[in-house]
């Protein structure tokens, strides 16, 4: 515990993941007495442990793996690196541990007593934390914010208790490196874990109930993904419901409505996710959560009780580490200053860490073609980049939207190495006001090179010579 624990509070935070992270740091900012509880030993959230830093962690090191025996030079050299999914899977360890300490650093230097325990609403200004060796204790306060987040979804015919069959958490803790694996799920999670183990050169099934890959992102961008997926190997369903799911030593033989049977050495089941509200008492405060355990919230994170508000993957979409931090921070910044700057909330980029990544903010064609938005389109292909070829990095593009009258930027996609960093670069010149927000930015200004960055200047003109 980082400070005493007193039994009345300004708020109370339940959940340690960025959401709740995001909350405490600006009510404690504030002066407000506020105090967070936390169930599991660690500080961090799924995030921390089960979610992007161990699988961010492993893509990258699958990434250096591949990206060495793939080189040329290091190849003729004798270079030849082949890792098992245990050992690469290590390298997350030091960085959880490294990001706990971290965390931990923040609640103690903001004098926030970290409670340890399960919370539970008693009543609408009291909750009960049940500690792990059976202890319990009433804390008051004025306000709460719910983050307790999500976890995998496990619908009741999938035996998840068979060695061969995975959801999101489980399979970090594979114990070899399968020879193909069937992905039932192609959202986010389902579609990073594809490219990950089709670099470690398993044969990979991705079923997906939609249409297509990843509805939300610009088209151009979802068919890139699945021409590029398609290109290094992977078999793509598009529009199957899952029948039946049998699993023996051999094999999972994962059946499908429309009558395909797929047969690997493993299944990850990655279809949705369920919010974290089914034993938080929220009956005794009279809120009931959705069929996915999500609660609703308004614009400005508060429940249908004003003063308890919920914030990250417990309100669903955009279900991101990014969104869950500001989300919690515009939560607090609500409670105690009133109004809040919106701007962080209303523009969330996307970064999906599949191979290669891609990134997204603003409108896509899609939108702005059904609002009847005059814009036109600058793109940037990698494989003309100076850097990319010195990377190997080619496979990719950046696409710029703009308003064909005013130039300002609408949308940037990018589908490539690096794109969720150099995605920022667009963020903040679409977010100056009036003029300021213009495609003549990346035509004027002199980027270094070589870099990934210079995409803009690349894609800047190539849109601006459309324009007549
Ligand atoms: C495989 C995977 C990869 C991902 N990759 C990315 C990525 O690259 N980028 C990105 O932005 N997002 C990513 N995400 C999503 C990201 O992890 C989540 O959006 C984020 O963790 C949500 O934060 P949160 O604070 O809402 O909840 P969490 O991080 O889940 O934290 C919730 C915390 O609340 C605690 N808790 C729950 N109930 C109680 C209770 N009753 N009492 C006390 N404590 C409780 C839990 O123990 C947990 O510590 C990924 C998710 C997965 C599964």
């Amino acid at each position: 515990m980082s400070a005493d624990v007193r039994d009345e509070y300004d708020l109370v935070v339940i959940g340690t993941g960025p959401g709740g992270e995001g909350a405490t740091m600006q009510a404690a900012k504030q002066g407000q007495r506020v105090a967070v509880i936390e169930r599991q030993g660690q500080l961090g959230g799924a995030c921390t442990h089960v979610g992007t830093i161990p699988s961010k962690s492993l893509r990258y090191m699958i990434f250096r793996m591949t990206d060495t025996n793939a080189n040329p030079v290091f190849r003729a050299a004798g270079a030849s690196l082949h890792l098992t999914f245990p050992e690469l899977r290590q390298a997350a360890r030091t960085v959880i541990q490294r990001q706990v300490d971290m965390r931990k650093g923040f609640y103690e230097r903001n004098h926030v007593p970290v409670i340890p325990g399960q919370a539970r609403f008693v009543d609408e200004q009291t909750v009960e934390v049940l500690s792990a060796s059976g202890l319990s204790r009433r804390i008051r306060a004025k306000a709460f914010i719910i983050a307790v987040g999500s976890r995998p979804y496990r619908p009741p015919q999938v035996d998840f208790s068979h060695p061969r069959i995975f959801d999101s958490d489980t399979i970090l803790d594979l114990n070899f490196t399968p020879q193909s694996i069937t992905i039932y799920g192609a959202g986010v999670v389902g579609c990073e874990y594809t490219t990950m183990f089709r670099n470690l050169n398993c044969k990979v099934n991705l079923v997906n109930t939609r249409s297509k890959l990843l509805e939300f992102l610009d088209d151009e961008i979802i068919d890139a993904l699945a021409y590029h997926m398609r290109d290094r190997g992977v078999l793509i369903r598009h529009n199957e419901v899952l029948d039946k799911i049998e699993a023996s030593d051999n094999g999972v033989v994962c059946s499908l409505q429309s009558g395909k049977q797929l047969k690997t050495d493993i299944l990850l089941w990655a279809n949705g996710r369920t919010g974290n509200t089914h034993d938080l008492g929220l009956e005794n405060v009279g809120l009931a959560p959705n069929s996915r355990g999500q609660l609703d919230v308004n614009q400005d994170f508060q429940t249908a009780k004003p003063h308890i508000y919920a914030v990250g993957d417990v309100i669903g979409f955009p279900s991101l580490a990014s969104a869950a931090y500001v989300q919690g921070r515009c939560a607090a910044g609500h409670r105690f200053q009133g109004d809040v700057d919106r701007t962080m909330i209303d523009s969330i980029p996307t970064g999906i860490y599949t191979s290669p990544e891609i990134s997204s903010i603003g409108k896509t064609e899609r939108e702005l073609t059904a609002a009847r938005v005059p814009y036109e389109i600058g793109h940037a292909q990698y494989k003309n980049l100076a850097r990319a070829q010195i990377t190997g990095q080619t496979v990719g593009m950046l696409k710029l939207l703009f308003h064909r009258e005013t130039l300002a930027i609408l949308g940037v996609h990018c589908f490539g190495a690096t794109a969720a960093e150099i995605v920022h670069i667009g963020q903040a010149i679409m977010a100056q006001s009036g003029e300021a927000n213009s495609l003549k930015y990346f035509i004027n200004s002199t980027f270094n090179y070589p870099t990934m960055a210079e995409a803009y200047r690349v894609a800047a003109l190539n849109g601006y010579n459309r324009v007549f």
